[in-house]
């Protein structure tokens, strides 16, 4: 099947100079550059500047950044270098709000949604790896904000990332299954998802989630596409999967309140009367079950908010 693409959170225009990250000279006159721009990200949320169009992030010279860990995001083809800092929000110029990646992350250019996913990802760890898991002693940021140290006994420690599945499996009529987590309120639905546990392929945490929440037991899972889900610090892993004939749906009532098979036909009957709600376009989950459908389909949790 076709990977998927356009990804809300996994696209990207500014080259991550990764090799510059540790070229302390070289970042000490960026920084000093009026032309470097800085994004401020508090809580996994960033400045954005709103017109009818489209959504903006909002940055600002060094020199008017606020004090903060500061990273290396990197720098655009004109040359221009992108830091983020970790720091309360500025008061918000005229114009200007304050949004979360889960709200804006669709909605952003390719350079801005790149960007903003990496600045927060990069924030969460920060602010939350804040001392040696050795011996405690508090780390410090190495210049280019990529890994930290311990001044103590000198390791190095490097940014997490949690890999989870998320996983569309149909039936041999070609029904999806769709479930309703036990966390989630009202008519919200979407498909099945885990993290990966220790020692574990990805393709075994897609057959025992599946079997540990809806008892479907699973085959022929194959990989679609992956985006990064920073909230707080995911990475989703998409796959497809085939249940075979003749297996009935047992739900862990620990996790998901319920679950269905849906037809494409029955989809959109069940969108249209309102009775199950889509995720947002910003997700990978809204993509895979597209990709299954065969097009875009009405409704989404956020435009369920609104009205
Ligand atoms: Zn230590």
């Amino acid at each position: 099947m076709t990977p998927l693409e356009s990804l809300a959170l996994a696209r990207g225009t500014v080259d991550r100079v990764t090799e510059k990250r540790t070229d302390v000279p070289w970042l000490d006159a960026a920084w000093q550059d009026p032309g470097s721009r800085v994004l401020v990200v508090s809580a996994g949320q960033a400045l954005v500047r709103t017109d009818d169009e489209r959504v903006d992030l909002v940055f600002v010279p060094p020199r008017d950044a606020p004090e903060g860990t500061r990273f290396l995001l990197g720098q655009d083809a004109d040359g221009t270098v992108y830091f983020g800092v970790s720091a309360d929000l500025p008061a918000p110029p005229p114009g200007t709000r304050a949004a979360a990646l889960r709200e804006v992350g669709a909605l952003l250019s390719d350079r801005d949604a790149g960007l903003l996913t990496h600045a927060v990802a990069l924030a969460n760890w920060h602010d939350t790896h804040t001392h040696c898991p050795v011996d405690g002693t508090p780390t410090v940021p190495d210049p280019g904000g990529h890994s930290t140290r311990c001044p103590a006994d000198g390791t190095e420690h490097f940014p997490r990332t949690d890999p989870a599945v998320i996983m569309l499996v149909t039936d041999p009529d070609d029904r999806c299954l769709l479930a309703r987590n036990a966390a989630w309120p009202g008519r919200r639905v979407s498909i099945l998802a885990g993290f990966v546990d220790p020692g574990e392929s990805a393709e075994q945490a897609v057959i025992r989630e599946v079997a540990e929440e809806t008892g479907i037991k699973v085959t022929n899972v194959r990989y679609v596409g992956s985006q990064p889900w920073p909230m707080p610090r995911s990475l989703m892993l998409g796959f497809r999967a085939d249940a075979p004939a003749g297996q009935a749906i047992t739900v862990d009532h620990e996790e998901l309140a319920e679950a269905y098979w849906f037809s494409r036909d029955g989809l959109l009957a069940a969108i249209r009367s309102r009775e199950i709600i889509l995720p947002p376009p910003v997700s990978i989950a809204r993509h895979i079950i597209e990709s299954w459908y065969g097009g875009p389909l009405p409704s989404t949790w956020t435009e369920a908010g609104r009205s």
